[in-house]
């Protein structure tokens, strides 16, 4: 067992976290407090390879394992949540649909423009007003009228849909074929008939923005479907499965980044005659989030080491995406505690950690769905193993 990781990984790590102390972290704040990422930083995550992680080379992408994809999301978010998300979204829905069940034609039309970082990103609309866990209940449609999918009905909370060069929808191709009758289908924006509401108003994680989207009469070429008709249930679970390493990754980043906050003002405080870190109370805060932290991290990495090897990781990645989450949650509340009112204040991060740190439990199927995902895979393959 080898817990090293490469010198690439490393090299990468390293680039990724300089990247972020340099162009997100400084600017948290801001970006927090007007709900927008600076001028030209997707441009600049671009030319560094944030764009296109998992896309191919020849399309644009840096073709990286899951494990460098997963620490720069950590890397990302450990600089600021919701900017990390919109990154997440970007490569980990968006563009590793296409990346996964895109014909080489559809690769190749699709992907350069939004891997090289010229300002576009992309974005994947699964849930409905009426239907977010429970797909199955979609009801957007896209029925065929000669070499057109006509789409009808509405997605919300779709982040990045705003600056999205194009959206993969999911939608009803068949009505009646239940689950067997979805499909996912690439919308270009600019689509007449595709309307874009503005932004959701969030409890936090200003840095990524989500959006009600419209189809109406929305005319897209048939050839933009992706894969075979009626797969889009199972193509979907297959890109979330992947999508909740990435949420995991994120929620050990801004975890491990409120963790640095609670040790450096724990150093500073004094309360009755010595320093806050001297308080054993304090002390537990903070070496019980080290350990949680520490603990969800290996489970991250070892649910995309499975992926990288071709093994089954459905368990492994629900398990580290429910810990992670929930542990993320639990690392802020400290981070918190730990400052006392100064901790609800704007003016130190620990609060914006805190708000973008509660979506993680929610976002790519809540706490509820890992359990259930959990269990039923428990039930079908037992509990995970190493080796
Ligand atoms: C900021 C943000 C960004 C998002 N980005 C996207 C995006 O890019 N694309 C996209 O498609 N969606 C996106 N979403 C939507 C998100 O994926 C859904 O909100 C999520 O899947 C939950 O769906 P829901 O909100 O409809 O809750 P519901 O499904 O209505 O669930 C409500 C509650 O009931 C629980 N519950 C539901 N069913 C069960 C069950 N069978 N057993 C036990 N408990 C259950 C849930 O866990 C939850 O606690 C985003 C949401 C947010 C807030």
């Amino acid at each position: 067992m080898d817990f090293q990781l490469s010198e690439e990984q490393r090299l990468w790590r390293k680039a990724v976290h300089d990247f972020v102390a340099r162009e997100i972290k400084p600017f948290a704040p801001e970006i927090n407090e007007k709900e927008e990422i600076p001028d030209g930083l997707i441009q600049k995550m671009g030319l560094v390879g944030l764009l296109g992680m998992s896309v191919e080379e020849q399309f644009g992408g840096s073709a990286l394992d899951s494990i460098s994809i997963a620490i720069a999301i950590e890397e990302l978010a450990w600089g600021d949540g919701g900017t990390a998300l919109t990154v997440e979204a970007h490569n980990e829905l968006g563009c590793a649909a296409v990346s996964l069940f895109g014909t080489s034609d559809q690769k190749k039309k699709f992907l350069p423009p939004v891997t090289s970082g010229k300002g576009k990103l992309t974005s994947l609309a699964l849930t409905e007003p009426q239907a977010g866990s429970d797909l199955r209940n979609i009801q957007t449609k896209a029925l065929r009228e000669g070499d057109e999918w006509v789409l009808q009905g509405s997605k919300s909370w779709i982040t990045n849909a705003g600056e999205a060069d194009f959206i993969v929808t999911l939608v009803k191709t068949d009505p009646d074929a239940g689950s067997h009758g979805m499909s996912l289908i690439i919308v270009p924006r600019d689509t007449p008939g595709v309307s874009i509401a503005p932004p959701e108003k969030k409890m936090g994680a200003g840095g990524t923005h989500s959006h009600q989207v419209r189809f109406d009469k929305a005319m897209i070429p048939v050839e933009n479907l992706l894969g075979n008709q009626g797969e889009g249930l199972q193509q979907t679970l297959t890109i979330l499965d992947g999508g909740r390493i990435a949420v995991g990754a994120l929620s050990v980043g801004i975890a491990q980044a409120a963790l640095e906050e609670g040790l450096s003002y724990a150093r500073e405080r004094q309360t009755f005659g010595k320093s806050l870190k001297d308080h054993q109370a304090i002390q537990w805060l903070v070496a019980d989030a080290a350990t949680e932290i520490h603990a969800a991290r290996l489970m991250v990495y070892f649910a995309a080491w499975l992926k990288d090897q071709g093994k089954p990781y459905t368990q492994a990645g629900a398990i580290a995406k429910l810990f992670a989450t929930e542990m993320a949650e639990r690392a802020c509340y400290s981070a918190i505690q730990i400052h006392g009112s100064y901790g609800y204040s704007r003016e130190y991060p620990v609060e914006a950690m805190y708000k973008a740190a509660r979506l993680m439990t929610i976002g790519e199927g809540t706490s509820e769905i890992q359990r259930l995902v959990i269990a039923r895979k428990l039930f079908e393959e037992g509990p995970l193993k190493l080796g």
